[in-house]
């Protein structure tokens, strides 16, 4: 293993060694890992993929560890469903769900690029790490800092929803909640990241971390039958997800493993915070930041870090973006999916679900062609999105058999068999 040869600058093209930062000192471009891709296709094929486990590290040539990984092995290879009730709902042909939402061990897309930025953290020889977090990340670092050994920090808005607290707290990290919104929790840590010498997820070693969602991308295809999707719409925070599937695409087209990398990217953002599908519907091709305001925490970025490639990516693929309203994203979004595919996922995925639907009915996604939704969170997390807005449980007064009796006759339901064939029954079962 180890086929990373630096990092390299995303805008000027500076290449600097293999260590912890995350910036380019000349321009302060993001940094992105560069690999030796001739020396890897020499020894990758897609036989050597498919023999291995059925976790993320069977494309681990494609991440940046020079180690075998310590951290995060049962993360990735969720799920990619064939949807036919959604897809009759939405009148296409054929479409998947691809589902984070079941993936290990915090139930969330993130654990991917945790297991990645911890390894690598370890490499680096770090002792405690770190992160800025909408929730998600919180979790797979607390969860993960744990199965390392290694001390974490989470920093938190303290307004997130408990089901995302609690799923951070119960691992015990240190944890520290900041007034206001994510956007200043990162600004806070940039600083922090700098003094203490901590391995921060998504800032000094963000570069290694990001590369993990490239490994969403690449079950996608492998999982398709080694195709690339048409279309694959994605939740947008600071934009990094998307443009990784793009990247996996592309390394699975140089290595020849796919005929074609045509696929059109659509960008999912709720209304509320949408500074990346503003952009795309605009045609600007800077971020104006925004201050969130939605119930979908976990992609509230109001200034996302890859916000500017992520615009552009999804213009030059030809696909689109949209955003949707908190209202949408539970009724179009969480309440469709669980209702048609017996899958409950978070706000995040309430907004993806609810933007595909947008895009079907604009017509911007045609409805004959293979498109993949992009399912990153589990709703148990976010039950107060839905808290409220379900029908409730009929409530007997006791347990008796003439309550139901009566609630199912004003159902207009009657038993299957009449109560003189049934008597006997009824009577022995009375007596007990
Ligand atoms: C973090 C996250 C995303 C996307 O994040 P990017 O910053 O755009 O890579 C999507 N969905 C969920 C549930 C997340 O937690
Ligand atoms: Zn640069």
């Amino acid at each position: 293993m180890g086929f990373v040869k630096g990092l390299k600058c995303r805008e000027c093209g500076q290449a600097y060694p293999k260590e912890p930062i995350h910036v380019c000192s000349f321009c302060f471009g993001p940094l992105e890992v560069e690999y030796d891709y001739d020396g890897i296709k020499k020894v990758l094929t897609k036989d050597i993929i498919t023999s291995r486990a059925t976790n993320m590290w069977r494309y681990k040539e494609l991440l940046p560890l020079d180690g075998e990984p310590t951290v995060g092995v049962e993360a990735g290879f969720t799920p990619l469903l064939r949807a036919h009730n959604l897809a009759k709902v939405l009148g296409v042909k054929e479409l998947y769900i691809k589902n984070d939402s079941v993936n290990h061990p915090t139930w969330s897309f993130k654990d991917r690029v945790v297991s990645v930025a911890l390894s690598k953290a370890k490499e680096f020889g770090f002792k405690t790490v770190a992160c800025a977090t909408t929730g998600n990340l919180g979790n797979a670092v607390a969860a993960q800092a744990v199965q390392a050994g290694l001390e974490s920090y989470v920093f938190m808005p303290v307004n997130l929803e408990q089901g995302k607290m609690v799923g951070t707290l119960v691992y015990g990290p240190r944890v520290i909640g900041i007034e206001g919104n994510y956007d200043g929790v990162n600004r806070l840590c940039s600083e922090i990241a700098g003094k203490y010498g901590w391995a921060f997820a998504n800032i000094n070693v963000r570069p290694y971390y990001a590369e993990g969602s490239k490994t969403y991308g690449h079950e996608v295809v492998e999982q398709l039958g080694w195709k690339a999707p048409k279309h694959i719409v994605v939740p947008m925070a600071g934009g990094s997800l998307i443009l990784k599937i793009l990247k996996a695409i592309k390394e699975f087209k140089m290595f020849g493993f796919i005929p074609d990398a045509d696929t059109k990217l659509y960008g999912a953002q709720a209304s509320g915070s949408a500074p990346i599908s503003t952009a795309v519907k605009n045609g600007w091709d800077t971020i104006k930041p925004v201050k969130p305001d939605t119930i979908a925490q976990s992609i509230a970025i109001g200034n996302p870090a890859d916000g500017y490639h992520a615009v552009k990516a999804i213009m030059e693929s030809g696909g689109w973006a949209e955003d949707v309203t908190d209202e949408e994203l539970v009724e179009d979004g969480i309440k469709l999916l669980a209702s048609t595919e017996g899958i409950f996922t978070e706000t995040a995925g309430g907004v993806t679900v609810a933007v595909a639907k947008k895009l079907i009915e604009q017509g911007r996604i045609p409805r004959d062609e293979s498109i993949v939704i992009s399912i990153t969170g589990n709703g148990l997390k976010t039950q107060e999105a839905v808290l409220g807005k379900l029908e409730q449980p009929h409530k007997l007064i006791k347990a008796s058999l003439e309550d139901f009796d009566a609630f199912m006759e004003k159902e207009g339901v009657a038993p299957s068999q009449r109560e003189t064939e049934a008597g006997g029954v009824l009577a022995s079962t009375k007596e007990k």
